[in-house]
Formats: C-alpha cells, structure tokens, sequence
C-alpha cells in the first residue's frame, strides 16, 4: 500500500504526523464507515487519508448522500398519502410551487429541511395539519 504523505498538514502547516489504522469515521449524510488508513495531524488532528480509503470513504459518501435522498423521497410521499393530501394540497402548505412535491417525490427537486421536518413532525402528529389550514 502506497502512502501519500504530505510533508506539511493541509490544515494547519504542521509536518507530524501518526498513522492512521482500521479507524471508523463518520459519513456527513449519516452512518460511518470503518477499517480506513492514513496518517493524523500530531498539531491539528486533520486526517489525510490514503487513496484507497479516499475512494472507499467517497464512494460510502455518496451512496449515503443518495440514501438520504431517497428516504426522503419516500417518506414525504408517504406521510403526505397519509394525510390524504393532494400533491398540489401538500405545495400549498409546504411552499415551492404547485409542482413540488411531485418534483420532490420524483427525486428531480431536493426539498428544503425545512420541508421535510415538517412532514416528519406530521407523520407523528398528524391531527396538527388542521393548524395549517
Ligand atoms: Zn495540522
């Protein structure tokens, strides 16, 4: 295996550093991934990664980030079928035009968090969407 050891820290310009070994870091959409090398900043902690665990930890990213989006997908269609809501019923309440949600439940538009907190609040306590209308 072929490390890329950088002679100072990207970060912080510091040049010490400890190996990195089978460690588990977590994936900004949610979850980890595990058993990835490379070497830590000894002044700032930056982890470099090596290239076989960049493109592991990459590659778990994405499908991450693609998961994330299809739950939601899935999860505002659902609560919104729950509610008996139209599509164009859930816009009104939700904002973003009379095509969002079908835009949003056919993954072409990412809703706001916003938006998306709101339903799962709904899918929990669905008599409150008498206070919407
Ligand atoms: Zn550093």
């Amino acid at each position: 295996m072929q490390y890329h050891h950088p002679m100072f820290c990207p970060e912080c310009g510091a040049h010490e550093f400890t190996a990195v070994a089978n460690e588990t870091f977590p994936l900004g959409a949610g979850g980890s991934i595990g058993g990835l090398s490379g070497w830590r900043c000894t002044a700032c902690g930056e982890v470099d990664l090596d290239a076989a665990s960049h493109t592991r930890y990459a590659q778990a990213s994405d499908t991450a980030v693609l998961a994330a989006r299809q739950a939601d997908q899935k999860l505002l269609a659902r609560v919104r079928k729950k509610l008996g809501l139209t599509q164009r019923q859930a816009a009104q309440i939700t904002g973003g035009g009379h095509n969002a949600f079908s835009r949003y439940e056919r993954g072409q538009v990412q809703p706001m968090p916003a938006v998306v907190n709101l339903f799962k609040i709904l899918d929990k306590h669905p008599e409150l969407l008498a206070e919407l209308r």
